[in-house]
């Protein structure tokens, strides 16, 4: 049962989730869970084996991989396996891999390192719809004095990759792209991004952070100079992230310290977090094939559910360049908070791109970059689904929902009082 008391004036019933535990037909079984997930692009579930692999360095193996006894040594060798797995998981050797504290880290340090590095040039060129870890990072470097160039993207969340070639100059420092895009799941041309830059001889980074898990990785195929990753997209904890920094690439440290990580980043390093992302990695890649004909059917599933059944309702993004776990809608009429309390009132997390400032919501920067006026934006919803997500929720959604907006609408969009 979702961990909520329905009210039965304010919403319909919800069904129980027993139902949807009844209806679990060999699929993978979430019944440890009291709600239905649909917000992996926001963080995923640890996977148990995960949390297997990593316990052992809580309990017995909780040195300092710095110390010169063996008690350490063992740790090193933990690290070095972790950063094989990771390092496979987008083909890159173990050694242009360094472990951050998460994805906004590894972002902020390719920035930051292209910057120190080419210090004549101060232009950099990135996108109107990146995560906040690359555009509030390009703001505060506008404050230092910095040029950063954010280019616009298509009413389908494309990029125009003639607009990006001319806007590299001689004094552009890197530009930056992220692989895939959190809220609506649009993918970008890193091929051929990588390409142009390469021509023009401008360092690449790519915020690859929505990728593992969906996507093939390859930076064998795909030469990009830094790629950023995060652990918690892809069933390891919070707190963890790498980047790859290909080889030979010119390389100043975001955070300076200790001389960990081959001197490229300080601190000492979080072994346990690091072995779980290693064995995410291994199982991320493992599951991949398959896992995104999966996902595809469940999200279209969803997604045509809701297209079909509720009125005034659009999809945002490209239908096919998409992340396949993916579906972002807009609800004509309504405010995406509303539709949220509506949802987790019976148990069921989703969330929409908009940020509550001052008590109103301000609709998202990637929604209305591609053109959505801000009411459009204002009652969108993402739903994005992950490996634990089964039919039988897809379903339960697609049973609550209808009723939910049914209901708001009638009321003309009132907030739920909670
Ligand atoms: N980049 C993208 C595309 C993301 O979706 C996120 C997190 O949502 C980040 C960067 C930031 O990652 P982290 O939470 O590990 O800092």
């Amino acid at each position: 049962m979702p961990e909520v008391t329905p009210d039965e004036n304010t919403f319909p019933s919800p069904l129980p989730l027993r139902t949807i535990a009844a209806r679990q037909k060999g699929g993978k079984s979430m019944s440890q869970s009291k709600f239905c997930y649909f917000d992996n692009n926001a963080t995923t579930r640890v996977a148990p084996e995960v949390v297997e692999a990593m316990l052992p360095f809580f309990t017995e193996h909780w040195g300092n991989p710095s110390s010169s006894y063996r008690f350490g040594h063992q740790l090193t060798k933990a690290i070095a396996a972790a950063r094989e797995k990771v390092a496979a998981l987008i083909n890159a050797d173990p050694n242009e891999i360094i472990f951050t504290s998460c994805g906004t880290e590894s972002n902020n340090a390719a920035i930051h390192s292209a910057l120190v590095t080419h210090p004549a040039k101060r232009h950099v060129v990135t996108t109107a719809v990146e995560h906040s870890a690359n555009l509030k990072f390009g703001a505060h470097l506008k404050k230092l004095g910095f040029d950063v160039t954010l280019l616009p993207v298509e009413s389908d969340g494309s990029l125009d990759i003639h607009l990006l070639e001319k806007a590299i100059r001689p004094d552009t420092a890197i530009v930056s792209v992220m692989w895939a895009n959190n809220e609506t799941g649009v993918i970008f041309p890193i091929e051929e991004i990588a390409a142009i830059c390469r021509s023009k001889g401008v360092p690449f980074h790519t915020d690859a952070v929505q990728v593992p898990g969906k996507l093939k990785l390859d930076v064998k195929d795909i030469e990009v100079d830094f790629l950023s990753l995060s652990a918690h997209k892809l069933h390891a904890p919070k707190g963890i992230g790498a980047l790859y920094i290909k080889h030979h690439t010119r390389y100043q440290p975001y955070i300076i310290g200790g001389g960990q990580e081959r001197g490229r980043r300080g601190g000492t390093e979080s072994v346990a977090d690091i072995v779980g992302f290693g064995r995410a990695a291994e199982l991320t890649l493992a599951h991949l094939k398959g896992e995104t004909t999966r996902l595809r059917q469940l999200r279209d599933k969803l997604e045509h559910g809701i297209l079909k059944t509720v009125p005034d309702t659009v999809r945002n993004g490209d239908r096919e360049a998409r992340l396949a776990n993916t579906s972002n809608i807009s609800f004509g009429g309504l405010e995406a908070g509303d539709i949220l309390k509506g949802l987790d009132h019976v148990g069921i997390c989703a969330s929409s791109g908009s940020a509550c400032t001052t008590g109103s919501l301000e609709p998202s920067h990637v929604l209305t970059a591609m053109g959505l006026s801000a009411a459009r934006a204002r009652g969108s919803i993402r739903f994005s689904l992950g490996r634990y997500s089964t039919e039988a929720e897809v379903e339960y959604l697609l049973e609550q929902l209808p009723p939910i907006i049914a209901e708001l609408l009638r009321r003309g969009g009132v907030i739920i009082k909670s």
